[in-house]
């Protein structure tokens, strides 16, 4: 097909996949680039991080997700430069990469307000390579805490810090409590994992404070129920593989997790165009940058506001509506028709889950706490996974956790030795 235009698209997560789907029967060449071979539902990241799931249950292949759309090809790579003027885009093995049109949907990255040092001792989590990493952090923190005879720095490692109270924070709070009081019943001689402290820090008044007050209200008990310690309105000072700071009170703490704050990935920078305070670009109404109608960007890269004032949430269904926007509009385009209307987030409700049948839901005037909040939850999750298989095995899997306790991940990759922040030798 080189006669079509040429659409480079840069990233296959939901704003890229979206697009590139809904333009599958478009007269275009399409070039879909990303840096990882697979799409990744994020949301159930927590699940592989606290070893419910497998990453293939939450993944899958990228050519596998396409191989069937005869306009696109899928190239395995890192876009690090943007070349607007010459309309092409720049691969880290230099390859260079002309196109007509781009959509730039490089997603988001972790931020850590100024502190970037604290990355190493407060992992994030946003790819299935954190997912695993985080999982072995906390499986090995027990194995640490067994063979510790010093009741101090046993105590330590059996400490455990969530920072930030967002649905991330939240979810891997709630279910490392339950790890820690049933999932490991009985299975160690020397501690009792059940003593594990796990504690969700927030920096804010409230946790889930994107939901009514009523339910991050709730949200709070059910963890405190749970067995974690919420603790509110004082922001974390420092970090390090001992611990933190949070005001007066230094914290012993040998496995802390970061879930506070995103920032748009650095593929924003290298375009030249207004960005917000997080880096995101601030597109025009029809999700293009200003100036260039030939460049779209969408999904956690953009800054938007809507009718009502506020920002375009960083949600999966966000990104989804504008890779499906774009596709509009460059279809009208390829056909010669008049654009598309501007671009409206349709707001489909906010959910978060707390635990094992714990969950909150905001759908329009709906607000619902607990067990129906849970099967809610589960319900929508399962259903916008891709592909069947990864819906019946998460299924499956949540059946059998949900009568045992049971985690079916619980492997710890690596020699027991390799870097895992155990304190060096004296
Ligand atoms: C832990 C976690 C939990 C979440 N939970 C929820 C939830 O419950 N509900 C919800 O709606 N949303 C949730 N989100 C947010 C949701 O996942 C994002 O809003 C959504 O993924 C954004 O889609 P996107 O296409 O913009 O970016 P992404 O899905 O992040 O995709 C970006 C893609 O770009 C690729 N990429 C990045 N940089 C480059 C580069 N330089 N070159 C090539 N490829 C590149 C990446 O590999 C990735 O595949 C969660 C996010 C996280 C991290």
């Amino acid at each position: 097909m080189p006669q079509h235009p040429h659409l480079v698209v840069i990233g296959g997560g939901f704003a890229g996949l979206w697009a590139s789907r809904a333009l599958a029967k478009a007269p275009l060449r399409i070039t879909l680039i990303d840096r990882r071979n697979h799409h990744l539902f994020q949301p159930l990241l927590y699940q592989v991080a606290t070893a419910g799931l497998s990453s293939p249950d939450i993944a899958a292949p990228l050519r596998h997700i396409l191989g069937r759309q005869r306009n696109i090809e899928v190239r395995l790579g890192e876009v690090v430069a943007i070349d607007k003027h010459a309309r092409q885009v720049q691969l880290g093995d230099s390859t260079q990469i002309a196109y007509d049109m781009l959509l730039v949907a490089s997603g988001a990255t972790h931020a850590y307000f100024g502190h970037d040092e604290w990355a190493a001792d407060a992992p994030g989590l946003k790819t299935l390579d954190d997912a695993l990493y985080l999982r072995r952090k906390l499986l090995l923190a027990f194995e640490r805490a067994e063979a510790e005879p010093d009741p101090a720095k046993r105590a330590a490692w059996l400490s455990f810090a969530i920072v930030g109270g967002g649905p991330t924070g939240v979810e891997l709070a709630g279910t490392l409590a339950e790890i820690a009081r049933h999932t490991l019943k009985n299975e160690f001689r020397h501690i009792n994992p059940a003593d594990a402290k796990v504690r969700l820090v927030e920096a804010g008044p409230r946790v889930l404070s994107s939901f009514p007050e009523v339910l991050s209200l709730k949200a709070r008990r059910q963890l405190e129920k749970l067995g974690v310690e919420v603790l509110t309105g004082t922001p974390v000072s420092h970090i390090d593989g001992q611990g933190f700071q949070l005001g007066d009170t230094h914290v012993p703490a040998r496995t802390v997790v970061w879930a506070a704050g995103v920032a748009a990935s650095p593929l924003a920078r290298t375009l030249d165009v207004p960005l917000d305070r997080a880096g995101r670009i601030q597109v025009e109404p029809d999700l293009t940058i200003p100036g260039h109608p030939e460049i779209f960007a969408g999904g956690d890269l953009v800054s938007l506001m809507q009718a009502n004032g506020r920002p375009v949430p960083g949600v999966a269904p966000a990104a989804k509506q504008m890779g499906n926007h774009v596709a509009q509009v460059i279809r009208a385009r390829l056909a010669g028709k008049p654009a598309p209307p501007p671009f409206r987030y349709n707001d489909q409700g906010n959910l978060a889950t707390i635990g094992r049948m714990a969950a909150i839901v905001h759908v329009g005037k709906l607000q619902l706490s607990g067990l129906l909040a849970w099967w809610f939850w589960l319900a929508a999750h399962v259903f916008f996974l891709i592909g069947f298989r990864n819906r019946l095995v998460v299924l499956l899997n949540w059946a059998v956790a949900y009568w045992s306790y049971q985690r079916s991940a619980r492997i710890i990759l690596g020699d027991a030795d390799e870097d895992d922040g155990k304190e060096p030798a004296a």
